[in-house]
């Protein structure tokens, strides 16, 4: 029998019979230290006291069209009647075939075929298989490593994880790491050390690349770039450094897949990021807002020459699973997308984007503790500071009790480890943005540290 009484775990504030072990914790996390959710309606999440929360951090980033949207709820539900399940392995359904074809339609016109996934961690997991035997296939066994950013985040599994910066300092009680990869710094001007201001810079860091990839070019398969560091403080890489990889990806014919799991599906108001710069990668990883967070679901897809690598007979891609492509995954997708065209959703994100940033810019810097206020669309970082002046940030602890106080005056917003990331959902308007801000102002009003 369940002897989990949720309202006295609440009082209480521990329960050893507490059954979930939760993401990045260790096993004492219980419904003390936890809003218990229950409900969502639009861009609000209310909790078992039917307290009521503005979500600024979209779920995980993901519930772009907001919670309880009909829309999708009716793509799922038709499909789960119909058919709910159709394995990848062998068959092929229209559900699947209209979910592909409709992302294929907002990608960069190079991208041809896309593969399922369960998630964007697993999608990148694929990428670096795709790469990696895209050389074996092409005579070049040998070209395994992957080249990837200091503090980009690319997911846990053991693929992903490898190649992820900001893991790296975690990793060893989990090592063995399936391979190498080759971290470089590059594309954050406010942090590079040359002398010349964006964009008359000498791109110092693109030049350092191309050293690193000259001397290691026989061992190479390919770059993976997160365009925006958005787990490491949304850290917007400059278009020199973006474009200058694209250019050294050509000129040495190296692989480059690009990490849209967090910023596609028109986060930045772009449907993908890079479509900003005309870049056209061989591969895109996708998650999250592809079908704006209402079941498990990412995608890969690939231009011509990784899908004319890959069909001979020897061209068998060792990836697959059960729930990749799944129906009701497909069609939250299918409703998802028609529902970003309908409602021309880029254009929202561009004007929220720049009212918020604006908004944030007016009623928050003053404050001793706020430094700059930066980001794309509606990805936005508040960066915190002890002191502005040395550029000694706010400790981890200093930021979780800014984001409690902020939950308790009805404000829930994800942390990086230098602020908060404020990620509204792409549906928000001008009211459900400006009762955010009074939100912040009101909490900065009344803290410092
Ligand atoms: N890449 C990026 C850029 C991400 O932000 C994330 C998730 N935060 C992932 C990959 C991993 O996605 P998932 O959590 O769906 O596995």
């Amino acid at each position: 029998m369940n002897t989990l009484n949720l309202r006295t775990v609440i009082d209480t504030g521990s329960d050893v019979n507490y059954p979930v072990w939760h993401p990045f914790s260790n096993t004492t996390r219980n419904y003390f230290s936890m809003l218990n959710i229950t409900k969502g309606e639009g861009i609000y999440l209310y909790d078992i006291n039917n307290r009521k929360y503005l979500d600024a951090s979209s779920g995980l980033w993901n519930i772009s069209l907001g919670y309880g949207n009909k829309k999708i709820e009716d793509y799922i539900l038709k499909q789960l009647n119909r058919l709910p399940y159709c394995s990848l392995f062998d068959y092929t359904n229209p559900t699947v075939v209209l979910a592909a074809s409709k992302i294929l339609s907002i990608l960069p016109p190079n991208m041809k075929k896309i593969f399922f996934t369960c998630s964007g961690s697993e999608s990148i997991e694929l990428s670096i298989k795709i790469m990696r035997k895209f050389w074996a296939l092409n005579g070049h066994p040998e070209k395994k490593l992957i080249v990837s950013l200091n503090g980009s985040y690319h997911g846990t599994y053991y693929g992903s994880i490898s190649i992820s910066g900001i893991e790296q300092e975690f990793v060893n009680d989990i090592s063995p790491l399936p391979g190498e990869a080759i971290f470089i710094n590059g594309g954050i001007c406010r942090k590079c050390k040359c002398s010349n201001e964006y964009p008359s810079c000498d791109s110092n860091c693109v030049y350092n690349l191309e050293e690193i990839i000259k001397k290691n070019i026989d061992k190479i398969a390919g770059i993976v770039i997160e365009p925006i560091l958005a787990s490491k403080g949304v850290e917007v890489l400059s278009e020199k450094f973006i474009t200058g990889v694209y250019n050294i990806c050509q000129k040495y014919q190296l692989l480059l897949a690009i990490d849209e799991v967090a910023v596609g599906f028109f986060r930045t108001g772009e449907s993908f990021y890079i479509k900003k710069y005309g870049i056209e990668p061989d591969i895109i990883c996708m998650g999250k807002g592809i079908n704006s967070g209402y079941l498990p679901m990412g995608a890969v897809s690939v231009n011509s020459r990784i899908v004319e690598a890959y069909s001979s007979t020897d061209g068998v891609i060792t990836h697959g699973s059960t729930q990749g492509g799944n129906l009701l995954s497909c069609a939250a997708c299918i409703a998802s997308i028609e529902q970003y065209e309908v409602m021309n959703i880029g254009a929202n994100v561009k004007a929220m984007g720049d009212h918020l940033k604006k908004q944030l810019s007016d009623r928050l810097l003053y404050h001793p503790n706020v430094g700059e206020i930066r980001g794309e669309g509606l990805l936005l970082e508040v960066e915190l500071f002890i002191n502005k002046n040395s550029g000694e940030h706010l400790t981890t602890e200093q930021i979780c009790t800014i984001q409690e106080i902020l939950k308790n005056n009805g404000l829930i917003v994800y942390r990086s480890d230098v602020g908060l990331t404020i990620l509204p959902m792409l549906i928000a308007d001008k009211d459900n943005i400006n009762n955010l801000v009074d939100i912040l102002d009101y909490t900065f009003k009344h803290i410092s540290f």
